[in-house]
């Protein structure tokens, strides 16, 4: 970032910014794992972050151990798999396409609708990916409410925030990983 702009710099606070307020793509809502480096093991020791083999190669578990509420405690510093992604909303608030205000109307609507999922299903760990899971399971106990806010939350998310063509992604399938 040496050489970025005064407004490259801008746009990226921006992003930072949204992030920060954010935290979907590490709470576990839309991936249940981030790659990682084997040359960041450092790294990841000095932040608390575990490094775990997942279909052969290094990841992270998420939800990250280091979040809290929706903030990275560890922004500054974190492993590079986790400034590899951007999401949609992400990249179209760096492209300008879109306010910043916008942005953070998409994400608080994307919480929102998340929360009212978590309400209606008492399942363990991130409810977008449990939900998702107990629906291909034809768990019995995802009532059919429960059923209508997971599809209303993944729906939101995939229209309005994630990669669509992003089969990483939580809702389909459930075993997503970011990067
Ligand atoms: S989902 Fe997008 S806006 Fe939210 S924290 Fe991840 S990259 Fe940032
Ligand atoms: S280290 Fe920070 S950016 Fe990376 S997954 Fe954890 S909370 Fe998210």
């Amino acid at each position: 970032m040496d050489n970025a702009s005064g407004s490259d710099m801008l746009v990226g606070m921006t992003l930072s910014k949204l992030c920060l307020a954010c935290g979907l793509c590490c709470d576990g809502s839309l991936f249940r794992f981030v790659p990682a480096q084997e040359s960041e093991a450092e790294l990841h020791l000095k932040l608390g972050l575990p490094v775990v083999q997942q279909s052969g190669r290094a990841a992270m578990a998420l939800p990250c151990r280091r979040l809290s509420e929706r903030q990275c405690t560890v922004y500054e510093e974190r492993p590079s798999g986790c400034r590899a992604y951007v999401c949609r909303l992400g990249d179209e608030l760096e492209r300008g396409e879109v306010s910043f205000a916008h942005a953070l109307a998409v994400v608080r609507e994307a919480q929102r609708r998340i929360a009212a999922l978590a309400a209606a299903w008492p399942g363990e760990g991130p409810v977008v990916q449990s939900a998702t899971l107990a629906a291909l399971e034809a768990d019995s106990s995802l009532s059919d409410a429960a059923y209508e806010l997971l599809a209303d939350a993944r729906s939101w998310i995939d229209q309005e925030l994630h990669w669509p063509e992003d089969s990483r992604a939580c809702p389909s399938p459930p075993m997503g990983e970011r990067g």
